[in-house]
């Protein structure tokens, strides 16, 4: 563009100086002219008599020119495309399907000759899993689409593109099948414009994104073919996204749908024509699915979808026909629920505008949309007043019961989804209307630069609700106790938090490239606050002069991020280039350093965090076999953005042993750079009872055990910020005092002797970790070596877990150890080295030797409490406690691998239960080196296999062993002679079950 510009300075500046010669020239030959004729001599005769002299030839040729010279440099600095559309359009919603065809005729007011354009077929983006749409959706953790079956699927076929009537062909692109090239036959010049035309069948999905279909429920949306925007950066195909909107030439529509005639429609425009037709002769059959009854989720409690009323289709036919000038997008709804309030609104100019709300919901009075008309205004007079006025001769927002929460925005027509309040559908209607100025008057390029829209859109909702009512927070916090410690401004709290991550993107980032859990934040709420921050800059008088200079001069273009700059330095005559600079840049926007004041609170609080550094204390209470009942406190400060110095301390008091145990742990973060890198510093400590003994005259003497961990932990960055891979490597020791009892006999008092010496022993573990937690096909591998006194541990642990199509899964899991001793093994090594040696079944409590896991009863060798495993080495459910030689155990090396499949309801016996309980069933394989010696009398590979159940959210796993080896068989026969099967069942705790990133996967953690 530099290269332009200077180019164009010359060539005006030679071309000026060509004409003033030839002016002073012209006004010679006026004046030689007004005396040969009479002034009151007729015009046109005078110019011919001008043109009839050579000189005068000349002179107004070069006027010719250079006006028309002038006129293109214009053109060269701004151009944009024209696209007019004429469709004709049919809906069978037997099999949501459309039928109908596309004429568009196509300007090409660039100065470049095309010889292909590309097409968008978004509907071609729910065909199948290899699409950008479903890559996306999968990237943000949901699996609906990918496993969605063909009915549930979308596609667009049948096309047969013309241009000027010929037919011409089409070309994939290399990587989107939701996008083709046709190749014109003969190329289309500058100025000049062609008609391109194609029928299309059309099957609408299910509405996964924006558009589809629920039920007889039409949201018609992004579905028919369209070219993709040619400007002066060149052509901008792009696949549909869900994360990440659009960008579209402008044209004028005229759209005619014929549909069922008790289909209420609408659509994006004014609706010109309507006339209903006879019967076609067919009864339209109504598909309704089986009524079941909707089962509750205890465990995974889920939104349910409302039943769809069964309105039949009539059998005669309407068409409807709707027409919309200057427009970049066309939307339509059907729906035969639609209930339609409709008014008028006058705008300052003293036009008078149609308004139109369309709601599915709500009793007779519409419920909350009873409101909607008189939102949807204020919402057009407020962005008329700051920005400029509403240029079109309608507005409408229409609801639809879709797969997301909010709105959607389409010039004229918002779409939103099922509210809650009516304060949410004035904020949603707010927003979506509004977008109306960012996105359809101003119609930037929302792919490539999202903030344009959504930031810029954002900035004035705050305007609407003058700043001071925080939109998210009411509606997500019912009662007091969670409202009183909420942010005040939720969207804002997580931005804050995943700055302080440093696991933030630039607001100028492109859709595509964003994490999903940076979108919201990034381009709505961090860009409201650039746009509050460039307010600020200019002050408000100027900055609402700018922004309407802005809307004048870009309504019904395509502005670019340079194009707002140009107008902001043009009209405020500031050089604001270190606020742009700032959409470039990860942090914060100002670098606030206000100091915090200490602040004592209950419980937790995540509220004004960036004004207090809280300390928390809240009544603690704890349980075990041995200290029975615990009572305490917890002093912490633990919030988000969490703090770099943490600390936490819970001391308890007992009420069965009368100790005082609890816990403690103080860390420090440490971030040395800014990709997100951190290293942990941090002490731990606990102390409770860990057994107890029971003296000849009954007394109990509780067993204490403390530890003190001293750890550093080193998370790696990860460059990608679209990846879900963790790495980190961990250092620990483990300092552990265990109380022991001990027999001596007094022989002098002929009496035993009891003493509780305390023995102290130590682990140092170093432990590598790689997991990818995407929500398909996720991993984890884990490599520990261990060490401590005359041992050391070599083990390797990999998760893997396989999708299933309809819901669940198979995890299978693999371990590998080695165990070796330092020096020379010998009994009293292998004695001592006992509860670190390697296990085919999950280890008992007595064998969790660093205190790592939660126990019912740790030291427990009969009773249910005894049947608890832990996930660790084998992990066979199956156990032989009571051979004092433990079939599996080893001092060598051990490998096994474990899988658990999900039972699919149509099989699980549990189904029959009111609520779910996801049954399971396990399969254990193992050998370790004795199997391999040549007097084991046992086989090789030892298995188990049986049922599972899990609860809360996989935390409490109970498994039923009913298939299993000889040996094990044998041991059950011969050890265990009552109550059999009950003895055989195990359970396991597993906490780390709870993971918090994929309850809230927008805190990014
Ligand atoms: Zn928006």
């Amino acid at each position: 563009m530099q290269e332009w510009r200077r180019f164009q300075i010359l060539s005006w500046t030679i071309f000026n100086s060509i004409i003033q010669i030839f002016w002073l020239r012209f006004r010679f030959e006026m004046q030689r002219l007004s005396m040969q004729f009479n002034s009151r001599k007729s015009v046109i005769v005078y110019w011919l008599y001008l043109i009839k002299t050579p000189m005068m030839r000349k002179l107004l040729l070069l006027v010719f020119f250079s006006t028309y010279y002038i006129i293109a440099a214009g053109q060269q600095t701004y151009w944009q495309q024209q696209v007019d559309y004429n469709i004709t359009v049919s809906l069978n919603d037997a099999d949501h399907t459309l039928d109908g065809a596309v004429l568009m005729n196509y300007f090409n007011n660039s100065p470049d000759t095309l010889r292909f354009i590309w097409i968008h077929l978004w509907p071609n983006a729910y065909k199948n899993d290899l699409t950008a749409l479903s890559d996306q959706t999968l990237q943000n953790g949901s699996t609906d689409f990918y496993f969605s079956n063909n009915e549930q699927r979308g596609y667009i076929n049948r096309l047969n593109f013309k241009v000027n009537g010929s037919v011409v062909q089409m070309e994939n692109h290399p990587q989107h099948q939701d996008i083709i090239k046709i190749i014109l036959l003969t190329p289309l010049a500058p100025g000049a414009n062609c008609t391109i035309q194609t029928p299309f069948h059309e099957k609408l999905p299910f509405n996964f994104s924006r558009g589809g279909h629920i039920g007889q429920s039409y949201q018609v949306t992004q579905w028919h073919p369209k070219p993709a925007v040619y400007d002066s950066k060149g052509w901008h195909p792009m696949p549909y996204l869900n994360q990440g909107e659009f960008y579209s030439e402008f044209g004028n529509y005229t759209v005619q749908i014929t549909l069922p005639a008790n289909y209420v429609v609408a659509a994006t425009g004014n609706l010109v024509n309507e006339k209903t037709t006879a019967s076609n002769g067919k009864t339209v059959p109504i598909k309704s699915a089986p009524k079941k009854p909707i089962k509750k989720d205890i465990f995974h409690p889920q939104k349910t979808v409302e039943e769809e009323e069964e309105i039949p289709s009539a059998s005669n036919l309407k068409t409807v026909t709707y027409s919309q000038q200057n427009v970049h997008d066309f939307a339509w709804f059907a729906d035969k629920r639609f209930k339609v309030m409709t008014d008028t609104l006058a705008l300052p100019s003293g036009r008078v505008i149609k308004v139109n709300a369309f709601n599915v919901t709500g009793d007779k009075d519409n419920g909350y949309w009873k409101n909607a008309v008189k939102y949807i205004k204020k919402a057009v007079l407020t962005r008329s007043e700051r920005l400029g006025e509403y240029p079109y001769d309608v507005v409408a927002a229409a609801e639809g019961n879709v797969n997301y929460t909010g709105g959607m925005e389409y010039p004229t027509i918002t779409l939103i989804s099922g509210v809650n309040s009516e304060l949410e559908l004035e904020e949603l209607i707010e927003h979506e209307v509004g977008h109306n100025w960012f996105y359809g008057i101003l119609a930037s390029n929302e792919r490539d630069h999202a903030w344009m829209d959504e930031g810029m859109n954002t900035y004035y909702d705050t305007r609407y609700w003058n700043g001071e009512k925080d939109i998210n927070v009411r509606k997500e916090t019912g009662n007091s106790f969670f409202a009183n410690r909420m942010p005040a401004n939720l969207n804002i709290f997580i931005m804050q938090h995943i700055i302080s991550l440093q696991k933030d993107q630039p607001i100028e980032t492109t859709s595509d490239k964003l994490a999903g859990y940076n979108y919201d934040p990034s381009v709505y709420h961090k860009a409201s606050r650039w746009m509050k921050l460039l307010e600020q800059t200019l002050g408000r008088s100027l900055f609402d002069s700018c922004m309407k200079t802005y809307y004048n001069t870009w309504k019904f273009k395509h502005p670019y991020p340079e194009d707002f700059k140009a107008v902001i330095e043009k009209v405020s005559g500031e050089n604001v280039d270190a606020v742009f600079a700032l959409l470039s840049k990860k942090g914060n926007l100002t670098n606030t350093t206000e100091k915090r004041e200490l602040k004592l609170a209950s419980f937790f609080s995540l509220k004004d965090t960036d004004k207090y550094k809280y300390i928390f204390v809240s009544p603690a209470i704890g349980n075990n076999l041995y200290d029975k009942l615990m009572l305490g406190a917890v002093v912490h400060n633990y919030t988000l953005p969490a703090e770099k110095f943490q600390f936490l301390v819970a001391p308890l008091y007992a009420t069965g042993s009368k100790k005082l145990n609890g816990l403690a742990r103080v860390s420090y973060t440490w971030m040395p750079g800014t990709d997100g890198k951190q290293v942990i510093f941090s002490l731990a400590g606990a102390q409770f009872s860990r057994d107890e003994f029971t003296d000849s005259a009954g007394t109990k003497t509780p067993l204490k055990f403390s530890k003190i961990v001293p750890s550093i932990k080193i998370i790696f960055a990860n460059s990608n910020p679209l990846s879900h891979v963790v790495k980190y490597l961990q250092w620990k020791t483990f300092f552990i005092s265990e109380q022991n009892y001990q027999f001596a006999r007094d022989t002098i008092n002929q009496a035993d002797i009891i003493t509780y010496p305390t023995v102290s022993r130590y682990v140092n573990q170093l432990k590598f970790v790689a997991e990818n937690s995407r929500v398909l096909y996720p991993y984890r591998g884990e490599l520990l070596a261990e060490q401590g006194r005359n041992f050391a541990r070599l083990a390797f642990t990999g998760n893997y877990f396989f999708n299933y199509a309809k819901a669940g899964g198979l995890e299978f899991r693999v371990f590998a150890g080695k165990f070796f001793y330092l020096g020379e093994k010998n009994f009293i090594k292998q004695f001592e080295t006992d509860p670190y040696q390697l296990n085919l079944t999950g280890p008992r409590g007595y064998e969790d030797y660093t205190y790592a896991n939660y126990f019912a009863g740790r030291n427990k060798f009969d009773g249910f409490a005894s049947q608890q495993i832990v996930q660790r080495d084998g992990f066979f459910k199956v156990g032989t406690d009571l051979l004092g030689n433990k079939i599996g155990k080893t001092d060598n090396w051990l490998v096994a691998a474990n899988f658990t499949s999900s039972i699919p309801n149509s099989i699980n016996p549990l189904s029959i239960l009111p609520f779910n309980i996801p049954l399971k069933f396990f399969v254990d394989i193992g050998t370790y080196a004795e199997a391999w010696n040549e007097n084991a009398g046992q086989g090789k590979f030892l298995y188990d296999a049986g049922l599972q159940v899990s609860l809360f959210r996989n935390i409490v796993n109970v498994y039923v062993p009913i298939f299993y080896s000889k040996v094990y068989r044998d041991y059950y026969k011969s050890t265990i002679t009552e109550k059999r099967f009950l003895k055989t069942i195990s359970f396991s705790i597993d906490i780390q079950n709870f993971q918090l990133k994929k309850l809230l996967p927008q805190l990014a953690l």
